[in-house]
C-alpha cells in the first residue's frame, strides 16, 4: 500500500491539523487521541512516511525503529505511567481495523485496563 500524504497524521506532522502534543523528538511525535478509550490514550507516531508495521519493519532504518520505541517509553514515563502500568498497541491492516494509514502506537493507561483482548473464536 502506497503512503497517502493526505492522511490525518501526515497533516498533524505538517502542522496543518492541531494536536495536543505530549512529546516530540527527531524520530517521533506523541499526542492525545481525539477519541480517548481510556483515561490516558496517547498516540506515538514515527516522523517518517510509514503506512504500518509491515512498511516500518521492512523499510525504516535501525535508528528510526529504535527512535520510535524509545519515544514510546519516554512518553509513558512522562505521563507518569511507569508504576501503575500501561498497554501499548498498534493496529496493522484490515483484521486489526487500522483506520489511519500512518503507523501509530497507542498508549493506554490511567486505570485498570482489563484483559488483553476479548477472546476471538473463528
Ligand atoms: P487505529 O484504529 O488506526 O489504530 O486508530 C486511529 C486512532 O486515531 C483512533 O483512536 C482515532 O481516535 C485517532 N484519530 C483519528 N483522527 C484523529 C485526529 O485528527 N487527531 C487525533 N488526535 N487523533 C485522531
Amino acid at each position: 500500500m502506497a503512503y497517502d500524504d493526505d492522511n490525518v497524521f501526515a497533516r498533524i506532522l505538517r502542522g496543518e491539523i492541531p494536536c495536543k502534543k505530549v512529546y516530540e523528538d527527531d524520530y517521533a511525535l506523541a499526542f492525545h487521541d481525539i477519541n480517548p478509550l481510556a483515561p490516558v490514550h496517547v498516540l506515538v507516531i514515527p516522523k517518517g512516511r510509514y503506512v504500518s508495521m509491515v512498511d516500518f519493519h521492512r523499510n525504516a532504518s535501525d535508528a528510526e525503529i529504535a527512535g520510535l520505541f524509545r519515544a514510546v517509553g519516554r512518553v509513558a514515563e512522562k505521563l507518569g505511567l511507569n508504576e501503575s502500568g500501561y498497554r501499548i498497541l498498534a493496529n496493522n491492516g484490515r483484521d486489526a481495523n487500522q483506520e489511519v494509514p500512518h503507523l501509530h502506537i497507542h498508549i493506554f493507561g490511567g486505570a485498570p485496563l482489563g484483559r488483553m483482548l476479548k477472546k476471538i473464536e473463528r
